[in-house]
């Protein structure tokens, strides 16, 4: 989408640092961290926010969800982890293309 900061990081317009990334999906770390490891995990599609998700996005969301363990462990958070959805301006959301926050400290 235009002027989506995460859909330019998606198609490399905007640089990033990555750590995941396959054909449904982008990991890349929080260009201000809270915490010694913040990441954020998009969607290759754009959707503004968890409350924009259609049943289309099932699937996605769940692949989405199963990998959020994985590319943690990889980050060294083998101890556990905190993931956060911030949704609306209410909830906090700053950037309106759905993110997953996964934060922690490694072991
Ligand atoms: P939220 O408040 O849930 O919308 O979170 C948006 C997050 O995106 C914040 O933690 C920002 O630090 C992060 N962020 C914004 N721009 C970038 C960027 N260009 N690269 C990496 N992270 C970013
Ligand atoms: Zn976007």
């Amino acid at each position: 989408m235009e002027n989506c900061i995460f859909c330019k990081i998606i198609d490399k317009q905007i640089p990033s640092s990555i750590v995941y990334e396959d054909e449904n999906m982008l990991c890349f770390k929080d260009i201000n961290p809270a915490a010694p490891v913040h990441l954020l995990l998009i969607p290759k599609v754009h959707f503004d926010s968890l409350a924009h998700a259609q049943l289309e996005h099932e699937t996605l969301l769940g692949k989405m969800m199963l990998k959020v363990p994985q590319i943690a462990a990889e980050a060294g958070l083998t101890n556990g982890f905190k993931t956060q959805i911030n949704t609306g301006k209410g909830g906090g959301q700053e950037v309106f293309h759905l993110h997953i926050h996964i934060m922690g400290r490694p072991a």
